[in-house]
């Protein structure tokens, strides 16, 4: 189950104050470091409410949009459906090649579309599990216009209080 929604969202405002980067076996994997302060708004009643929120550290404003809980519940049933649509997919994929009667290795062709939609259905499962997770129905607007900005879960690695 995901977590729990209440009226006031748990996510924080985070400012970027540094970022490094670590060589691991598998690679470089970049450290971002944020302070973080809590979002000061209240869920609307029902659908979603756009806020300004000024950040505690530079001042800059962060527009955030807010959905109400009932919408949020919306939102995780979408991606539960996202995910039981992918299962689907890649059940069909998987039983169609071997199943009983497995005519999807009939061909060579069949058997890369057999292959490409196990794939996919497998994408859109994880993709939708890990979406339905996280929803907490708080979005950032146009995150990319404060890229020294982020919203981020409690306890998220690499945040700092
Ligand atoms: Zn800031």
């Amino acid at each position: 189950m995901a977590r729990t929604l209440t009226a006031r969202p748990d996510r924080m405002l985070g400012h970027l104050i540094d970022r490094t980067s670590e060589q691991r076996l598998t690679g470089s994997v970049a450290k971002f470091t944020y302070r973080t302060f809590r979002l000061p708004l209240q869920r609307p009643d029902s659908g979603s409410s756009a806020h300004t929120v000024a950040c505690e550290l530079c001042g800059q404003r962060v527009r955030v949009r807010l959905y109400s809980v009932t919408h949020t519940v919306r939102l995780r049933r979408r991606w539960l459906g996202l995910c039981g649509a992918g299962l689907v997919v890649l059940g069909l994929a998987v039983f169609g090649a071997f199943g009983p009667d497995p005519v999807l290795l009939g061909t060579a062709g069949l058997a890369v579309l057999s292959a490409f939609a196990a794939a996919v259905g497998f994408a859109a499962a994880v993709a939708g599990f890990t979406a339905y997770w996280l929803e907490d129905g708080v979005r950032m607007l146009k995150p990319n216009a404060r890229p020294q900005h982020n919203l981020l879960q409690p306890g998220r690695l690499g945040s700092k209080a």
